[in-house]
């Protein structure tokens, strides 16, 4: 069996009522009903039970969604905020008034000191729409800082870049989950949809061509794995498309009607002869020619990518290249075809949308242009000349703090950096190098723990809001377990905290006011969500942006007719291989690759207290190939430690025929893959390179370990 999608025993947890409502963690927003206890009394009996009305999951719900309950009872929660007197003091407990008022002083002195800009904001694709949204309005308004991003940059934004390139519209799925079981084959590029959302495997009914380095569990049901060296993907679909055209499978007609820019493409492409395409990524040329074969003469077929491919500094290019192929086999906007990008947090989706994207303003708005400012700023009740210009992206923005040019104090919602961002150690340091850092949070993350304010936050069955899928569908919420006395919402933290910076009007606490707000703010653009309201997702289970209109049906599949181009059509747009930016050499002879593992989610801050997924993924871990164990003389259970040319990271070692020999894995969900990985970023999409770097392993100096271990 290769997942488990059997319940655990029910969890307790203080339960307030029973109500029908989505997951805590990722983007497939697996529908689940929270029942049980016994009527508002603490200490009842939280039952999770999988929702069958929503599509995503219909029935179904993996390992991290059945124990979600857990998290409501968790011991370590947080239920009253923090301070530290000084850098230097630990962390106590503080009234409500004192931690704002503190933090609101801080804000102040330091803005009054070296201007707006001085103050940043960190916010997260797992917070709702209503918190995504205010956080924007908050940082340009309230602060006036153009200093604000959210680790969704780590995610999905160079998928959101070559869409926006390719079709003028970024939309995870631009179709219902429900059309991939249409597909007659589906190539999945850079995911592993076994480990990460295994309720999808059930849309996949037919041929599955997997394109990844490893032996994943979803590699193991494929009809085809192409087995790519790490940081290679973008060649591989160059030799595809070649072959595509060469060889007869291009749909000529289509790229005629619907699209601009082939003949650019198709020379481009001219020299990716798939012998030069094997040498590259080591995917044989027969190979490439089946998965050609397959995807053009499946009569429909999608083309869907995943972080793999993604998370390179060269992944907008790399996810261009594969929506070349997809346009020229004429799958885009067609029943049962397309390509789609699998977005990998709870709202990475929505979280994109509506304003914490440091270029982004409401509805997917270009914060720089002038007409979207006008508009907002009109919903906003300020004059748009004092709506600040686009800041930093997301490691630019961390890797600047405390610096003469950075911002000097930081307010985090919804992340955990220091677990999560490129060259983690480095991000910490300057973390540490600022004046106020503040943490918005339910418990104690590795980024709280740093912290001079920690904000203890109500979490997702303790309050309504919506919450935006990989499908473009926007879901309800529901609020289902009373919160602890002692926790407030984002919300009602950033209304605390606006009206101590003279804003008392405009930060409601009230998620139904700030979505309403939202739904003006986003009218007119891309994702247009003014049709949507919280009755109607309760009685369609969901309704598809854009939605111009209470009475609009949504768009499941906004491609149809025509993209939202100025001309109505996709356009092809030339890239080309580049090495990846680090590359293997004597000192670091191994490529190191990173992913998620079933029982952990994300920086694993949630995941990891959870007693029974501790269990099934208790530690850090790496794993080799045996030939490469045996050369290092690495036997399994061996402690090693894997450096690269920005840290060192200690993990047990796996060893696995099921991967190649010169490359090695870690899951990031614990603190130390990430101090290995690269930082370079995507020249378009600002996108690390989380997804390769060069390292070398060695067992671990049991002397070097003891001495660490005195001195911690
Ligand atoms: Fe569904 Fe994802 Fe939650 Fe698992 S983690 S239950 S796949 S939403």
């Amino acid at each position: 069996m290769l997942i488990s999608l059997s319940p655990p025993a029910p969890v307790m947890s203080p339960v307030h009522r029973g109500e029908a409502t989505h997951c805590p963690y990722c983007a497939l927003q697996c529908g689940m009903n929270v029942s049980g206890g016994t009527g508002g009394t603490p200490g009842g009996t939280v039952t999770i039970t999988p929702r069958h009305d929503v599509p995503a999951n219909a029935g179904a719900l993996c390992q991290k969604g059945w124990t979600a309950g857990e998290l409501l009872a968790g011991g370590a929660r947080l239920t009253t905020p923090l301070a530290r007197a000084s850098r230097t003091s630990p962390l106590e407990p503080v009234s409500w008034d004192e931690a704002l008022d503190r933090v609101a002083s801080a804000v102040r002195g330091i803005q009054a000191g070296h201007g707006r800009d001085a103050v940043a904001v960190f916010g997260g694709g797992g917070l709702t729409n209503e918190k995504a949204y205010q956080l924007g309005k908050f940082a340009r308004v309230a602060l006036g800082t153009s200093q604000i991003d959210y680790n969704g940059r780590f995610c999905m934004s160079s998928a959101a870049a070559a869409t926006n390139r390719a079709f003028g519209m970024d939309r995870g799925l631009p179709f219902p989950i429900t059309d991939v079981a249409e597909a007659g084959a589906v190539m999945l590029v850079g995911g592993n949809v076994a480990e990460t959302m295994p309720p999808f495997l059930r849309h996949l009914r037919n041929t599955l061509i997997v394109v990844d380095p490893r032996d994943t569990r979803t590699a193991a049901r494929a009809t085809l794995h192409l087995r790519v060296t790490p940081g290679t993907d973008l060649a591989l679909a160059l030799g595809l498309l070649h072959i595509a055209i060469t060889e007869g499978h291009a749909d000529l007609d289509y790229v005629a009607a619907r699209t601009t820019g082939f003949e650019a493409v198709r020379a481009s492409v001219a020299s990716w002869w798939p012998e030069r395409a094997e040498r590259v990524t080591g995917v044989p040329v027969a190979r490439m020619r089946e998965a050609v074969r397959l995807l053009a003469g499946a009569g429909t077929a999608m083309i869907l990518t995943g972080r793999g491919a993604e998370q390179h500094a060269k992944g907008a290019d790399t996810v261009t290249a594969y929506i070349n192929l997809a346009l020229a086999l004429g799958l885009p906007g067609r029943p049962g075809s397309g390509y789609g990008c699998l977005t990998g947090q709870g709202n990475g989706q929505g979280g994109r949308e509506h304003g914490q994207k440091a270029d982004q303003l409401p509805g997917y708005r270009s914060i720089a242009d002038p007409a979207a400012r006008a508009h907002v700023a009109g919903v906003w009740g300020v004059d748009p000349g004092e709506l600040p210009g686009p800041g930093r992206s997301a490691y630019e923005l961390l890797d600047t703090l405390g610096t003469a040019e950075g911002a000097r104090a930081l307010l985090v919602f919804g992340s955990n950096p220091v677990v999560s961002a490129p060259r983690a150690s480095h991000v910490a340091e300057r973390l540490a190098a600022l004046d106020l850092l503040v943490v918005s949070d339910f418990v104690l993350s590795e980024t709280a723990a740093m912290a001079d304010v920690v904000l203890p936050t109500t979490q997702w069955a303790e309050e309504h809001g919506t919450m935006t899928n990989l499908e473009g569908r926007v879901l309800l919420r529901r609020q289902a377990v009373a919160p602890p006395s002692g926790v407030r919402s984002d919300l009602a933290i950033l209304s605390g905290l606006a009206a101590r910076l003279g804003r008392d009007e405009g930060f409601s606490s009230d998620p139904g006011v700030v979505f309403d707000e939202l739904r003006r703010a986003s009218a007119g653009g891309v994702a247009d969500y003014s049709g949507i309201t919280y009755e109607r997702i309760a009685a369609e289970t969901g309704v598809f942006w854009p939605a111009p209109s209470k009475d609009h049906p949504g768009t499941p599949r906004p491609f149809l007719d025509r993209f939202p181009t100025p001309d109505g059509r996709a356009r092809f747009v030339p890239v080309d291989h580049r090495p990846v930016a680090e590359d293997i050499d004597d000192d670091y002879p191994y490529y190191l690759t990173t992913g998620r593992v079933l029982a952990h989610y994300q920086s694993g801050a949630q995941t990891r207290r959870i007693p029974e997924l501790n269990e099934a993924a208790p530690e850090a871990y790496v794993e080799l190939h045996p030939h490469l164990a045996e050369r290092l003389g690495l036997a399994p259970g061996d402690m090693v430690t894997v450096s690269s040319r920005r840290g060192s990271a200690e993990a047990v070692a796996r060893v696995t025929r099921g991967i190649r020999h010169d490359t090695v894995f870690m899951p990031f969900h614990w603190e130390g893959a990430n101090r290995l990985t690269n930082p370079a970023l995507d020249p378009v999409s600002r996108m690390p390179e989380f997804k390769v770097c060069a390292v070398r392993v060695e067992r671990r100096d049991p002397l070097a370990a003891g001495e660490r271990g005195r001195g911690a």
